[in-house]
């Protein structure tokens, strides 16, 4: 079978809509004070609520509702200030109730839109259908023991939110560029940690093919449970071309719920539509119906930060930097909160943007480490830029010695000092190394004197050697200029 993308084929459009859903980073359940922390030993979070004990009642957690309003807001969606919660029955091991509380007919938000820009620069608009708010269910564990399956209840009733969109997306690069925006909007919202691999975000991808120009859908099949942006393409190219061929093989697509391979890359039926469950939805007793009052939407609605969207436009506004460099700030919520904090101090604050995106990037790269475990505040990196700038010391030296020698506590003029990191000021010290580079290097002086100005550069080089980088290049190079007239 031949792979073509699917924006490339002439013959078939991919339509698609997600099913996105996000683990909310509160500390506690959806319905319980237990802890929604992960990574906890099994059975940890279980309270009454938790395991279904009979009797026990739910009780909804506030901060969930906040921040499913907060990334309902920054998707352009209604919010509906009077929902309520169903139950969705099913049985199953790690789902002690028999029914998981989710929201069919009453979305906490509708009719949204996020506009996603895509690698040519355009802009693509893809409708957000609703968001509900649901808790997750345990985890059964069929590996540990050759006779026997175990469950494991911590997971049962954190937070989860399901952002479904319009089946507007028409190839892998838009679904995945909209998970990306998803991801960093998550984050910078302080909604969910956002984390793919540990399953904070993932994602059910439904798909079908049509004639392009055709008005009406195809039938679709819903690829469940990937988590990575990497599998979303993946099991969208796959199943994309698989479509083709079945309808080009003369058959039809039965609408379906599928599994995604990763180590193949490929899709296989779990369930048909005639098999479907039906979950008999009904409106939970248990739970009062969320009344959300015009003032703490208000109050949620003034607390939004500013977007990321909006931080790029002011970036370029601001600082005159280009697009990529703005996203790079607007999109790591970290690093431009750590911006935020550098620039009250720093005395260029373009220089400040070209170190983060740049130098500091680097060195956090180099040391594997993330920018919460960089050991430089704002305020010291601030200072170490104003020092370079002002041609304090150089930029090799700061990045090389100073920066690896701070800690929170470390005056750092007094720490350049005392690693003699600072620039010689004295230019009869740089004087002399000038003379004997030029004494060193008499035929290239000659070459220079006869025209040959690029080895200025050498010169600069070797006195800077000399100089153990304490000097100023620019000036190196004036006084050598000045020396070989
Ligand atoms: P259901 O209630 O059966 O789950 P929904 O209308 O909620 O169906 O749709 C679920 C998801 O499937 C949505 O993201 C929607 O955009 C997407 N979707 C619906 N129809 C199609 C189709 N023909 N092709 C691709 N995606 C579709
Ligand atoms: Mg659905």
């Amino acid at each position: 079978m031949s792979i073509k993308t699917a924006t490339e084929s002439l013959t078939f459009e991919l339509v698609s809509g997600l099913e996105i859903h996000v683990q909310l980073n509160t500390q506690s359940k959806i319905f319980s004070s237990d802890s929604a922390t992960f990574g906890a030993n099994p059975n940890a979070h279980i309270s009454a609520v938790s395991l279904a004990l009979p009797g026990a009642l739910p009780k909804l957690n506030k901060e969930v509702v906040a921040k499913a309003i907060r990334i309902g807001l920054a998707l352009n969606c209604e919010i509906n200030q009077h929902n309520f919660f169903d139950r969705k029955n099913y049985f199953y091991a790690d789902l002690p109730k028999g029914y998981q509380i989710t929201q069919d007919n009453s979305p906490i938000c509708k009719n949204g839109f996020l506009n996603v820009v895509l690698a040519n620069g355009e802009e693509k608009r893809i409708g957000i259908n609703r968001i509900h708010l649901e808790e997750d269910a345990g985890k059964s564990i069929h590996d540990q023991d050759p006779n026997y399956s175990y469950v494991d209840l911590n997971r049962a009733g954190v937070p989860l939110i399901e952002i479904v969109t319009e089946p507007d997306i028409r190839s892998s690069e838009e679904a995945s560029a909209l998970l990306a925006e998803i991801r960093t909007l998550v984050r910078h919202l302080n909604v969910s940690d956002g984390n793919m691999e540990e399953g904070s975000l993932r994602c059910d991808a439904n798909i079908s093919i049509r004639k392009p120009g055709s008005t009406e859908f195809g039938t679709r099949c819903e690829v469940k449970n990937l988590n990575s942006m990497r599998n979303v393409r993946r099991a969208m190219e796959f199943e994309f071309n698989r479509q083709i061929e079945v309808i080009e093989g003369g058959g039809k697509i039965i609408q379906s719920t599928l599994n995604f391979d990763a180590d193949k890359g490929t899709t296989s039926p779990m369930r048909t539509k005639e098999e479907a469950n039906d979950y008999r939805y009904f409106p939970d007793p248990d739970l009062q119906p969320i009344s959300i009052s015009d003032e703490w939407l208000a109050e949620i609605k003034s607390a939004m930060p500013i977007l990321p969207k909006e931080i790029v436009k002011q970036l370029i506004a601001n600082y005159g930097i280009n697009k990529s460099e703005a996203n790079i700030l607007a999109e790591d919520i970290d690093l431009y909160g750590y911006f935020n904090k550098a620039k009250l101090t720093v005395n260029n604050q373009k220089s400040l943007i070209n170190w983060l995106i740049g130098a500091v990037r680097t060195y956090l790269n180099d040391q594997s480490i993330s920018l919460a475990d960089f050991k430089v505040l704002p305020i010291q990196l601030a200072e170490v830029i104003n020092l370079v700038d002002e041609k304090k010391i150089s930029q090799q030296s700061a990045l090389q010695d100073l920066i690896p020698a701070l800690h929170q506590n470390t005056d750092v003029l007094a720490k350049a000092a005392e690693l003699n990191l600072l620039i010689v000021e004295d230019n009869d010290e740089i004087l002399s190394y000038i003379a004997e580079v030029l004494t060193k290097f008499e035929p290239q002086v000659q070459a220079y004197k006869n025209g040959k100005k690029g080895v200025l550069g050498l010169f600069v080089g070797e006195v800077m050697k000399l100089a153990k980088g304490k000097a100023d290049a620019k000036k190196i190079n004036d006084l050598i200029i000045d020396k070989l007239k």
